[in-house]
């Protein structure tokens, strides 16, 4: 598979080893180096577990590795080893980031935000900082598989979660996962449309005056000139720019929307990808349903299709996770 994506031209795909735990294989730095002799970026994303330790850590980066992500899900042991349900994954965690660092490791921190861990956003932020990391990415969870069990945030909460992520953009570079509207709403925030009040709540009043308790500097941000981390992130989501591949070779859109579209023992993955009937569905903005489908913005956004997988069952379907009413008549 490895060898299949490297024969695509430059610039070439970005393989992340996930899990699960990446470190429980005793050949992956041996696959890291195969991929990296071959021209590919090689990340692994280790769990927060003794394994991510010094040595396997320093192993994957001579093998050529650049980068490492961690889940981290909140600002404090409660917190984060109760979402993870295992105690100690916090301070396994953190060492790991550290550690990677160390290494000569970029790290990514990946955050998924529920009811429950929303509040320790600006926490989060700070101890990104701390640590040194190079991008965060806020994932919104998808209430399918095992998130059915967690307490998701509504429309309007997740859209007030977009303009705190906007203002606390000059403080540390960050994407969102399962949120593609938070283009809309850079775009809409830079260019000024709309009045204040189609943003402001209470979830977002309360996470800014955190960000600026916390992060003095960043105080007065809402009203700064477009700063380069600002920029709108890259149109890519689900089946578009990404796939995921289990460890049986199952293709799916992403690791949040379970449509297996092939296996990359009988079919190469590149080969999948240009050519499976979903995965082209999902990449044409004019097939989306719903809201998505009329909506000005389908062709930069086109919103979560696991989102609208995990509630309809049609992963073309609109988003439910964005309030947004399109302004442009259908067609
Ligand atoms: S309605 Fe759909 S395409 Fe438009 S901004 Fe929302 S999620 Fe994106």
């Amino acid at each position: 598979m490895l060898d299949d994506l490297a024969s695509l031209e430059a610039p070439r795909p970005i393989v992340v080893l996930t899990g699960g735990d990446p470190f429980k294989r005793d050949d992956v730095a041996a696959l890291v180096a195969h991929g990296n002799g071959r021209g590919l970026a090689m990340a692994v994303s280790p769990s927060g577990t003794p394994l991510a330790s010094a040595s396997n850590l320093e192993g994957i980066r001579r093998a050529g590795a650049r980068t490492v992500s961690f889940s981290l899900d909140g600002a404090s042991p409660a917190t984060h080893d109760a979402f993870r349900q295992v105690t100690g994954s916090f301070r396994w965690t953190v060492m790991g980031c550290r550690l990677a660092r160390q290494a000569g490791l970029r790290v990514q921190l990946n955050s998924t935000v529920t009811a429950d861990t929303v509040h320790e956003l600006p926490a989060l932020l700070v101890l990104a900082r701390e640590l040194g990391v190079s991008l965060w990415s806020v994932f919104f969870l998808v209430a399918a598989g095992r998130g059915a069990a967690l307490t998701s945030l509504t429309a309007s909460e997740t859209e007030q979660v977009l303009h705190f992520l906007y203002e606390a953009a000059p403080s540390l570079p960050l994407k969102t996962t399962e949120a593609p509207q938070y283009r809309r709403v850079v775009i809409e925030r830079s260019r000024h449309v709309g009045g204040e009040g189609d943003f402001v709540g209470p979830l977002h009043e309360e996470l800014t005056a955190e960000l600026r308790w916390l992060v003095p500097e960043s105080q007065g941000s809402a009203r700064a000139p477009l700063a380069t981390s600002r920029r709108p992130p890259l149109a890519v989501g689900d089946g578009r720019g990404v796939v995921f591949v289990s460890r049986r070779g199952d293709v799916a859109p992403s690791g949040f929307l379970p449509l297996h579209v092939g296996n990359v023992r009988s079919t190469p993955l590149t080969d999948l990808y240009r050519q499976s009937p979903l995965l082209q569905a999902i990449r044409d903005p004019d097939r989306l349903g719903g809201r998505c489908g009329r909506c000005e913005y389908r062709r930069i956004c086109g919103g979560s299709r696991a989102h609208a997988f995990a509630a309809s069952g049609d992963p073309l379907a609109e988003d439910p996770m964005c309030p947004y009413e399109p302004r442009l008549a259908s067609g």
